[in-house]
């Protein structure tokens, strides 16, 4: 079994999502007293959230360039960045190590193309919504991705940062969002990324109407198989 680095904190409300579905995992395939092979590096969320919002990526790309470097060095096999947005410093982060890193996305879009579906609609923080860095990957393996418009984007970032990484679920905004979600199945998605690894939190399976690609739980389950290959 292959030892996973963690880059998390994202916030730790779904890092430690992370753990708990890869500890699963490992346990469910290899049984008995199982469990993964982890080293983990969880941020401040407070520090990483004040670069987000002074749009200092370079900065945040640096850190966590730096800290990947740090698990590999310290044993890590594979790196797993266990929030969408930062995935936007993607790059940096592979261009610093020499071991395999999973794209969150990529674990994504090999669930729905399983699925056999191409209209999705991502629910995620306002840089993911509106960014190349993640839709613009989607697009190019042939996916067709709607986000809201701009009140319900605002909505959508506002209970992330406002609510969920803050460890609040509340059911109003979970109303708010499957409503949102209906109405995009209404005009034509098959589907919905849940493109924060904190919307899982709050939006479950049953609450959606059409597929549902909850992101934590497909990355994790993607590196529990790289791991154990
Ligand atoms: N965990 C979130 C995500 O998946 C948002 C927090 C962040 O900005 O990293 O995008």
């Amino acid at each position: 079994m292959k030892t996973i680095g963690l880059l998390g904190g994202m916030s730790w409300e779904s890092s430690i999502e992370y753990e708990r579905i890869i500890n699963t995992e490992v346990r469910r395939r290899l049984g008995g007293t199982h469990s993964a092979d982890l080293i983990i590096r969880s941020y401040d969320f407070a520090v990483i959230e004040a670069l987000q919002e002074r749009d200092e990526w370079d900065q945040a790309g640096d850190r966590l360039a730096a800290d990947a470097v740090r698990l590999e060095q310290a044993g890590a096999e594979l790196i797993v960045l266990c929030t969408n947005t930062m995935h936007r410093l993607a790059p940096a982060i592979e261009a610093a190590i020499g071991i395999p890193f999973l794209h969150i996305a990529d674990a994504t879009a090999t669930a729905i193309d399983a699925a056999g579906l191409s209209r999705i609609a991502l629910l995620g923080t306002r840089y993911t919504m509106e960014q190349d860095f993640y839709r613009g990957r989607l697009e190019a393996g042939g996916l067709d991705v709607r986000v809201p418009a701009g009140p319900d984007r605002d909505m959508v970032h506002g209970v992330i940062f406002d609510e969920l990484v803050r460890g609040e679920v509340r059911g109003e905004s979970r109303r708010r969002f499957v409503d949102l979600i209906e109405r995009m199945v209404g005009e034509g998605a098959e589907g919905v990324i849940a493109g924060c690894t904190e919307i899982e939190l709050l939006v479950r399976p049953e609450d959606v109407p059409g597929a549902y690609f909850p992101t934590t739980t497909l990355h994790a389950l993607a590196a529990v198989d790289a791991a154990l290959t």
